[in-house]
């Protein structure tokens, strides 16, 4: 049971790691708060292209849309533009030798993955995502009668 998760919600979230540690599954926990990486190719989401919205997995922060997903071959969740302003910060990451751009959801500080320049134009942006950190809600199908 993890108290902190709301999709509506957009309070900022300071918590402790011991407690998410309590709340969260262990390999959730280790990438949103250790900063660790899934395999490649071994994700819900690297593959996925159904409709609908990606939160971040620990509080339920709106992150992406289906529509700003890309097929990327790299083997994580692909996306060139985030849904909302408040929806990811950025921070520099100079871990294993390497300037990258470490992307953490903007409510609750969690890592989420890196971003890339190589993504498909116009933004050449490319959010890389661990699939474990988020959570998708398909598109509700329309309703026939
Ligand atoms: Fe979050």
């Amino acid at each position: 049971m993890n108290p902190y998760y709301s999709n509506t919600d957009t309070t900022k979230l300071f918590v402790l790691d011991e407690e998410w540690k309590r709340v969260l599954p262990q390999t959730m926990y280790e990438v949103s708060r250790l900063g660790q990486t899934e395999r490649p190719f071994t994700g819900k989401y690297w593959d996925s292209d159904e409709k609908g919205t990606y939160y971040c997995a620990p509080c339920g922060n709106l992150l992406f849309r289906s529509t700003g997903k890309f097929a990327s071959s790299c083997g994580w969740p692909s996306f060139f533009e985030q849904a909302g302003d408040s929806s990811v910060r950025y921070k520099k990451d100079h871990s294993y030798n390497m300037e990258r751009i470490e992307v953490i959801c903007g409510r609750c500080n969690g890592h989420l993955g890196h971003l890339f320049d190589d993504g498909p134009a116009p933004s050449h942006k490319r959010f890389c995502m661990n699939s474990v950190v988020l959570d998708f809600v398909p598109d509700k199908s329309p309703i026939t009668k």
